[in-house]
């Protein structure tokens, strides 16, 4: 149908500073704000522009919400979709679900399209049983046939999530497709500090709770196990019908995440 062709319109415009460290990853991806606001301005002396962003690192580190804030940053409509839901479609509904997107996308170009978990349609080709011509090859034929259907002077900016880059088709890594590469890493101590100060916001922290020391005890943590973590306080707190989170509140939050986060990584391949 088409619902994937329907662009998302989120409550608040997300911008850069809802991404908290991943300095590295909004600076490259940032050169693309200036594109998409003024598109004209690079076509005319000739400049091309990558069509294709892919965004590489481990799960909650915010990739979805980078591609989003580019969208705020540059003020473009933003067209999302995930690879997971192409895997149960008929043969055929996955590609005209692409085609639709990209042809909505161009007609509101500048645009940005997100496809997150590229790699459950992107993995290398001809490894399934449907002999080289299942649904999912051929979803994947279409996004690399839209890819290579731009023109250097249409502005719309593809980006694609994976945290599984060693699974993909090398079709997608060639030039002219997914040739730019942006990592997304595990927040450091600091960086852990940063994005609690994002999501804290809006809590009532009593005034004893000490996020540099949240921040020290939550290695290995991503963004979306911090912020887990202050709503599973903020549960805890509710519970015992207190009016602020208490530093014992986080503590048993940060039990909980871990085992939760231990949990996800064993069911792994
Ligand atoms: P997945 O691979 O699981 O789809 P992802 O990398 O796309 O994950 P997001 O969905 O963007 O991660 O992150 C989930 C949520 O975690 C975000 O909506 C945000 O609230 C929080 N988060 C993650 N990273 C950051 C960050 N760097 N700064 C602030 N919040 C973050």
């Amino acid at each position: 149908g088409g619902r994937a062709a329907k662009p998302v319109k989120p409550t608040r415009k997300v911008t850069f500073a809802d991404v908290a460290g991943q300095d590295e990853a909004k600076r490259e991806v940032s050169e693309l704000v200036e594109f998409l606001r003024d598109p004209d301005r690079f076509s005319k002396v000739g400049a091309t522009v990558p069509h294709g962003v892919l965004l590489m690192g481990p799960p909650g580190t915010g990739k979805t919400l980078l591609a989003r804030a580019l969208a705020g940053e540059a003020d473009v409509p933003f067209f999302s979709t995930s690879g997971s839901e192409f895997i149960e479609v008929f043969v055929g509904v996955g590609a005209g679900r692409v085609r639709k997107m990209f042809e909505e996308a161009r007609k509101q170009s500048p645009s940005i399209i997100f496809i997150d978990e590229l790699d459950s349609i992107g993995r290398t080709r001809g490894t399934g049983l449907g002999g080289g011509h299942d649904e999912r090859e051929q979803t994947l034929n279409q996004i690399l046939a839209e890819l290579d259907g731009f023109s250097p002077r249409e502005a719309v900016v593809v980006l694609a999530a994976t945290n599984r880059p060693d699974v993909l088709d090398p079709a997608l890594l060639r030039p002219g497709r997914f040739d730019r590469h942006v990592t997304l890493e595990l927040p450091d101590k600091g960086a852990r500090r940063a994005i609690l100060d994002v999501h804290v916001k809006d809590l009532p922290l009593r005034h004893d709770v000490d996020l540099d020391q949240v921040a020290a005890g939550t290695p290995g943590f991503s963004g979306a196990d911090l912020k887990n973590l202050l709503n599973e306080a903020a549960i805890t707190a509710a519970r015992r019908s207190a009016a602020d989170i208490t530093p014992d509140d986080l503590d048993q939050a940060r039990d909980k995440v871990m085992m939760g986060t231990v949990r996800t990584l064993a069911i792994q391949p």
